[in-house]
């Protein structure tokens, strides 16, 4: 089974860069709102609502800029996020995470500078040769996927998996989506890595977890992303 990256003509950034969305610097408006809702276990939605106020003037409607962000796909605004978070407090982001070797918990201070930035430029569609004959059709994850993800509060991986892949793909063979969660839970399960795996080769690939090391232990680990940390002075 083989998997490759298709041409698709109504996508006119195909193979370069998609205009990026440049934010400007936070406010006390912004500081207030994520002081307010931090604590939400949607860090999807609390990440794309303060990059849509960002894109926004201060204080005023982000309706349109929440749509426009949540279109980008995860690491397009991921990397919106890593510049609004530079140009509002700084390189450093100063947390607390627990080793998971030994429970410690540890002061972290990570330079984001340290974040490899690959090229967010991804091909509108993918396009995967099925075993049992013809091809899928998918586009690629959103940040607005992301969001409604989590909004799902699924319990397991092959939940979340068979959620993912209903949403993204388009054609199945001969039929057209859209697809029910219904359908792709029937998919096999080699038609089903075929599909994640394609997906997975097509999405730029940048992770905003921060890598330290446990001062008690040595244990190197990765601390969690953390939307307070992230965008709160401390
Ligand atoms: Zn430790």
């Amino acid at each position: 089974m083989t998997s490759e990256r298709v041409e698709s003509r109504e996508n006119p950034f195909r193979g370069r860069e998609r205009p990026r969305l440049v934010p400007r610097a936070m406010t006390g408006h912004e500081e207030e709102w994520v002081e307010r809702r931090g604590a939400e276990a949607n860090t999807a939605r609390l990440c794309n609502e303060v990059l849509a106020r960002c894109l926004a003037p201060p204080g005023a409607d982000c309706s349109q800029e929440l749509e426009r962000v949540r279109a980008l796909l995860v690491a397009q605004r991921d990397e919106a996020l890593l510049q609004l978070r530079r140009l509002s407090l700084g390189d450093t982001v100063q947390t607390q995470a627990r080793c998971p070797a030994c429970r410690a918990v540890v002061e972290v201070d990570f330079p984001l500078s340290r974040i490899p930035l690959p090229s967010t430029a991804a091909p509108a569609r993918v396009e995967v040769a099925l075993e049992e004959g013809g091809r899928a059709v998918m586009r690629l994850p959103t940040a607005g996927d992301q969001e409604a993800l989590l909004d799902a509060a699924l319990k397991t991986e092959a939940e979340r998996r068979t959620w993912l892949l209903s949403r993204v793909l388009l054609r199945l063979g001969d039929s057209e989506g859209p697809f029910s969660e219904e359908s792709t839970r029937g998919l096999s399960t080699p038609t089903r890595a075929a599909l994640e795996r394609a997906l997975e080769e097509a999405l730029p690939d940048l992770d905003l977890s921060m890598s330290t090391g446990c001062p008690e232990c040595g244990h190197a680990f990765s601390a969690p992303f953390d939307v307070p940390a992230f965008f709160l002075p401390r």
